[in-house]
């Protein structure tokens, strides 16, 4: 696979899990990794380890995010949160924050990046998505859709950046091993009515070819493979990542 020696990359939500996964794989191919994140502490230890730049910065806050992709040869939208609740209990202001970080920050950072990406004829969004962006699950309005509006707004960044070099991409993990997933268990123990101990097997695995969750490496060789040039055709898609939960 061709390197990203040179390339910019920045990564929201690189702290943890999968971000935190693609920042390490984007730094051994070369890139110089910028890692976005809320949490500043773990952002500037993980920058630290891959020789990268840390930015503390709430996606919340889309008033203080114009600045922070114009650099980017790469941009990785992941930072995303989860929220398990019936719509009649879902709190309105709960479902505008998680519009906000997950789809709004989203299309704030490509607006910044993509005129810097024209100028130099090549640049990579690549959109952490789900399987929820393509299928429902009950519980999960908000996740669901915000994941849905990034797979449009994936898609018209795609056409609008192909004729200068720019493509844009979706990529969709079933369940991944990561601190958002292991939140998950308790609310889903609580709004299926099963104890926790159940809910990676009974809630998670039942529609799944391949019965064991997604490692945050695994998601990352493909957003890497994303931002080579061996992709360089490969723009507007979605990759599904889930060991099968999708072809039932
Ligand atoms: P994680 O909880 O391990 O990491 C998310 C990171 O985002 C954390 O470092 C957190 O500090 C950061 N973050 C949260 N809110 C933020 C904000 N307001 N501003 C800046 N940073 C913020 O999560 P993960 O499981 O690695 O998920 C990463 C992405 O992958 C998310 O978009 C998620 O929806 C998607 N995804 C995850 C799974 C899964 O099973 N884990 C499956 C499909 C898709």
């Amino acid at each position: 696979m061709t390197g990203l020696s040179g390339r910019r990359a920045i990564v929201t939500g690189g702290a943890s899990g999968i971000g935190l996964a693609c920042a390490e794989a984007f730094a051994e191919a070369g890139a110089h990794v910028t890692i976005a994140d809320l949490n500043g502490e773990a952002a500037t230890a993980a920058a630290e380890r891959i020789g990268g730049e840390a930015w503390q910065v709430d996606l919340g806050d889309t008033g203080a995010l114009a600045d922070l992709a114009l650099e980017a040869d790469i941009l990785v939208n992941n930072a995303g949160i989860q929220h398990v609740r019936p719509i009649e209990e879902f709190e309105p202001e709960r479902f505008a924050l998680i519009l906000r970080i997950m789809l709004e920050a989203p299309f704030l950072l490509i607006r910044a990046a993509l005129p810097g990406m024209y100028e130099r004829g090549w640049g990579r969004v690549i959109n952490l998505s789900s399987v929820h962006g393509l299928r429902a699950s009950p519980f999960k309005s908000a996740y669901v859709a915000a994941k849905h509006g990034l797979e449009g707004l994936s898609k018209v960044t795609a056409l609008e950046g192909g004729p200068h070099g720019v493509t844009s991409n979706c990529v969709n993990p079933g369940y991944v091993r990561t601190p958002l997933v292991e939140k998950q268990i308790a609310d889903q123990a609580t709004v299926h009515g099963i104890p926790e101990e159940d809910v990676v097997e009974k809630v998670m695995l039942t529609e799944s070819a391949i019965k064991r969750l997604v490692e945050p490496t695994e998601v990352a060789s493909l957003v890497r493979w994303l931002a080579s040039d061996d992709a360089r055709m490969v723009t507007g898609a979605s990759y599904t990542m889930d060991g099968g939960w999708s072809a039932r």
